[in-house]
């Protein structure tokens, strides 16, 4: 088992309460945009016929690309949520697989790690 640490639990859980704000407000506009350009699309389908091909082409690249990237924010979502629920348990900035100290650093950079660097690298989340 690792060592106890002292980590300013409060610190972190303002930021990681912070940054789900953030993701959620970034979803919600990502979200918005995605279904916004679907009536678009729809639109110039029925008002030009030859151009909405071309539109409705790039259209359908820009919302694959929103959804993969509406796909890593829940991801993200989840992990800061799962963080929040490590700090209750007392578990946070432990990894969650191996149970070694995940690093300050990395902690700071990522407050939403709930793996060391290792571990995640092999389990390739
Ligand atoms: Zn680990």
């Amino acid at each position: 088992m690792a060592r106890k640490r002292k980590l300013d639990i409060k610190k972190y859980k303002k930021r990681l309460e912070q940054q789900r704000q953030e993701l959620r407000q970034e979803l919600r506009a990502l979200e918005d945009q995605t279904s916004g350009r679907d009536r678009l699309s729809k639109q110039v389908a029925t008002e030009d016929f030859d151009e909405a091909g071309g539109d409705a082409a790039a259209d359908a690249v820009v919302r694959s690309q929103n959804l993969v990237i509406i796909e890593n924010l829940r991801d993200m979502v989840d992990s800061v949520n799962e963080a929040l629920r490590m700090i209750e348990k007392g578990t946070y900035g432990v990894c969650e697989v191996c149970g070694k100290n995940i690093p300050k650093k990395r902690l700071q950079a990522l407050p939403y790690a709930t793996m060391c660097t290792d571990c995640r690298a092999r389990t390739g989340r």
